[in-house]
């Protein structure tokens, strides 16, 4: 990542008020872990909602198509399609989180679910 962009992310994450945690994680993780294209913000697997942290066992960088259809689909369709990251996405929810499907998508401005 850039020193622009490290900048950019950190100026994010403070005014969002992210974590340490989570802007680290952003920093070291600038692309998708599916596609490899830019990642528009980690996302929580386990929602912050449900109790989901910021550690970065809990976080998937996304790029704004995948995030968005993370979002869509809901977790446990989006880690059968990508069977890849099926087990870091089961290993980051609790057994009632998986039942749960979140769908609801905020602008690009990080993961705040
Ligand atoms: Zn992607
Ligand atoms: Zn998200």
């Amino acid at each position: 990542m850039s020193d622009i962009m490290r900048e950019a992310v950190k100026r994010h994450c403070k005014k969002y008020k992210y974590s340490a945690e989570y802007t680290r994680y952003w920093i070291e993780n600038p692309f998708c872990e599916i596609c490899g294209n830019h990642s528009d913000a980690p996302h929580h697997i386990r929602t912050r909602g449900a109790g989901g942290s910021d550690e970065a066992k809990n976080l998937i960088a996304l790029c704004t198509t995948h995030h968005t259809e993370v979002h869509t689909m809901g977790v446990m369709s989006f880690a059968d399609k990508y069977s890849q990251f099926f087990e870091k996405i089961i290993a980051a929810l609790s057994e009632r989180d998986a039942i749960n499907i979140f769908v609801t998508r905020r602008p690009s401005d990080g993961c705040d679910s």
